[in-house]
């Protein structure tokens, strides 16, 4: 076998969506870093719909962007259709999205990774990890060399072991017409990492020379369009349409004559699927009160005809997808070019990991993205963002980087997965954050980018920008706050309902302030009651969060504890009590016996 001659600080395995920041975040670090994939031509493939973030998913590229990502960056280097979602609700539940050009934008990641000191990217098929006195140290490939370093990100997404299904019909591979990784799993499993099977889908993509186009409902881009990135200043695109159309009872009476042709219902899966993602015979039959489903017609680039279908992911056979497609106004000509298709595959449950996202089981190594069970590529991008940062810093000899539920929905992500793990792919919503008023999209950069400076991802000009528009707010909130109108503040006659800061009379208001400034001044006048409400919670909170458990406590030596209990503290190890609380089947009895522990603990090492 041969060795490469060169020894690294970091290997990442996979260059998807957790691959690429986890490497990026490595390299930029100062880690000597390589990147492993099974192909160069698919870095940061959108294996399904081409656009990236919306509802929670917007929310988690605008925190990568102020931890110093690079998600949102490309998103707007190659965006065709932005649009802000849920505008006429609250500002907590905004959510930016933007349909990509799904080529430009592998294209773009993989030129800033290649243009990255530091970060070497090879096109190798990893088979197994090598692991010495309980510690990763390298790993093999299926050209048998064996690359040498200290710490291994595996971030393999969909590929291992992945059993493709269309009908009747079953292929391996690890997207479609790519091949699955096979011996990694075993390799994990030796080293003590338990596999588990979920599936997901996608649906047909059609020729858009084929669509009627007049027969949907246009759907236009935001004018001006709003970036992701706050180092972007200004986008300067063409934007293209997105289309709607709809099933209807044609459509549905075709799933339904052709259900047991489906792998899903036929019994083929056997992985768990996303309740929340269903497919379209799962909508057709669980929903079987609706006459018709929603479709977006999704361009995938500006340099291609093919238009994705959003809303009917399936795999049913070829023959009743045509006629399936054929039933939707717009769609009665189209061609399809690529067939929709279902896919198991293993992930690792997340619960083995630590809140670092390094395994219990294995130091130096660690998971992110589709393998922890998670489904999108946001919330892969995320995971990938922090395992990179950690796994230098856990060289390094540094604290790991853990988000609290109060400050980022990364923080909410990372703690529902190793905490409670998962029972179908996860992905993130609004109202898993139990603070989300404070985690808005329009405030990451405030919640997060000192943190990302003091990481050392967010450069000087960035955080001094930051900190003149935090100046800038809070000088501007002050002054509403003392400045009265015929009696009132000027903060509470811009909390009315509807009142905007534009409204306020000419002499009383800045207009030199930058729109962002004065987006941020509207909320904390507005919402002021309910956000201030929303930290005190959090400070509640955050007592338990600063509350340590030490590493390797034996939980079953606890008196009163109750043997369930005592198993599953065991099983997460969890690293503070606002952890420990939130395990599932945990009671607020278990709790407080391990409080008197703990306290009885620090009083005798204390004396
Ligand atoms: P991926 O993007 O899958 O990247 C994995 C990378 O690892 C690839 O570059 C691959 O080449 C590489 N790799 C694999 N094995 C090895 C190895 N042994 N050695 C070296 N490199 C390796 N998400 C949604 O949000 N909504 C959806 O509707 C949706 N539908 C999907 C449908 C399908 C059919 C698929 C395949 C995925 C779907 N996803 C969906 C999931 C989304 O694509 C993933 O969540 C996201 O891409 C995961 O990112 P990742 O970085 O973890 O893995």
């Amino acid at each position: 076998m041969y060795t490469y001659e060169k020894e690294y600080d970091v290997i990442v395995l996979g260059a998807g969506h957790a691959g690429c920041e986890a490497a990026l975040a490595s390299a930029r670090l100062g880690a000597k870093t390589l990147l492993l994939t099974l192909n160069l031509d698919t870095i940061a493939q959108m294996s399904c719909n081409p656009a990236i973030g919306g509802t929670a998913k917007g929310h988690l590229v605008r925190e990568i962007d102020a931890l110093g990502g690079q998600m949102a960056k490309t998103a707007d280097q190659t965006g065709i259709h932005f649009k802000m979602l849920n505008t006429k609700r609250g500002p907590a539940v905004w959510a930016p999205r933007a349909q990509s050009d799904k080529k430009a934008y592998q294209l773009a990641m993989k030129q800033v990774a290649e243009e990255t000191p530091n970060l070497d990217i090879k096109q190798q098929g990893v088979e197994s990890i090598l692991i010495k006195g309980g510690k990763a140290v390298g790993v093999v490939t299926q050209q048998e060399i064996r690359f040498l370093g200290k710490a291994i990100v595996v971030t393999t997404g969909t590929f291992l072991q992945g059993l493709i299904h269309v009908g009747e019909s079953q292929v391996r591979g690890g997207r479609f017409a790519e091949a699955a990784s096979m011996g990694l799993s075993g390799s994990l499993e030796e080293a003590g990492i338990q596999l588990q099977r979920f599936k997901t889908g996608t649906p047909p993509r059609l020729s858009g020379s084929t669509i009627d186009y007049s027969r949907c409902e246009i759907q236009e881009g935001d004018q001006p369009p709003q970036p992701f990135s706050y180092s972007t200043k200004q986008l300067d695109v063409d934007q293209v349409h997105c289309w709607i159309t709809y099933t209807n009872e044609k459509t549905h009476q075709i799933i339904r004559n052709n259900l047991h042709r489906s792998p899903l219902y036929a019994g083929q899966i056997k992985g768990t699927g996303p309740r929340y993602c269903p497919s379209i015979e799962d909508k057709v039959v669980k929903f079987s009160e609706k006459d018709r489903h929603q479709i977006f017609l999704e361009p995938e680039g500006k340099h291609t005809q093919e238009v994705y279908v959003n809303g009917v992911s399936t795999s049913l056979p070829a023959d009743v997808q045509v006629a399936l497609i054929r039933t939707i106004p717009g769609l009665e000509e189209a061609e399809i070019v690529r067939f929709g298709y279902a896919i198991e595959y293993d992930y690792a449950p997340p619960t083995q990991l630590k809140p670092s996202l390094e395994t219990k089981r294995v130091q130096g190594l660690f998971l992110a993205g589709q393998i922890n069970g998670t489904s999108g590529y946001e919330e892969a991008a995320a995971q990938g963002l922090l395992a990179g940062i950690n796994a230098v810093r856990s060289l390094q000899k540094e604290a790991p980087i853990v988000l609290s539920r109060d400050q980022a929905y990364i923080g909410v992500l990372i703690d529902d997965l190793v905490t409670k793990g998962v029972t179908e792919p996860y992905r993130m919503f609004t109202s898993r954050a139990e603070h989300r008023l404070l985690l808005r999209q329009d405030n990451a950069d405030l919640r997060l980018m000192e943190l990302g400076h003091t990481i050392g991802l967010i450069g000087q000009e960035q955080i001094t920008q930051l900190r003149h528009k935090r100046d800038l707010m809070e000088q501007e909130v002050g002054r509403l706050k003392q400045t009265h109108l015929s009696g009132s503040a000027l903060s509470s006659v811009l909390a009315r309902p509807g009142f905007r800061y534009a409204d306020l009379p000419q002499a009383q208001r800045r207009d030199d302030l930058p729109l962002q400034v004065i987006d941020q001044v509207e909320i904390e006048c507005k919402y002021e009651g309910y956000i201030s409400r929303n930290h005190v919670q959090a400070a509640r909170m955050q007592k338990m969060e600063r509350r340590k458990i030490p590493a390797q406590l034996q939980f079953e030596t606890i008196p009163a504890l109750r043997r369930e209990a005592s198993e599953r503290f065991g099983h997460i190890q969890p690293a503070t009590l606002g952890q420990a609380s939130r395990i599932p089947g945990i009671t607020p009895c278990d709790v407080a016996q391990l409080v008197v522990y703990l306290d009885g603990l620090e009083r005798s090492t204390a004396r």
